[in-house]
């Protein structure tokens, strides 16, 4: 079951991007399995960080009784996994290892070099393109 998502195309990426449960994919890249694949894998995260979020806001609540901090962390878990994507280079390598891992699973190992191209130089994780194939095919 795929949890619920929406993909629009658009040429304003280049070639895709997850943002909140949206996946925006290029209109050249329609189709391409892996690329949406890679995706939805960011779309799961947010909705764990969203969950893990609203947690938080619940058990904030059940021990302050402070009904505005409450909402405010729940309103800031809309918006944990980018925050943490953008600002957090721990979690933004978790992040995008996952995400091509699953591109990798349903492309069948091929693209190899250009996965971990882009996992070295696309993200700032400061890590090289052989540390890069290490986290990708361990
Ligand atoms: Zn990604």
């Amino acid at each position: 079951m795929k949890l619920p998502h929406r993909i629009k195309y658009t040429d304003k990426v280049r070639q895709g991007e997850a943002r909140l449960f949206t996946i925006s994919i290029n209109p050249a890249k329609r189709g391409d399995i892996g690329l949406y694949t890679h995706e939805y894998e960011h779309i799961k995260q947010w909705y764990l960080c969203l969950v893990v979020g609203l947690a938080c806001a619940v058990g904030f609540y059940l021990f302050t009784h402070n009904d505005i901090a409450s909402l405010l962390i729940a309103a800031v878990s809309v918006s944990l996994k980018g925050i943490l994507y953008s600002y957090v280079k721990p979690f933004r390598k978790w992040a995008e290892v996952k995400a091509f891992r699953a591109q990798i699973k349903v492309t069948e190992g091929e693209y190899v070099d250009f996965f971990a191209n882009a996992l070295a130089n696309d993200y700032k994780l400061g890590i090289t393109y052989n540390q890069a194939v290490k986290l990708l095919y361990r």
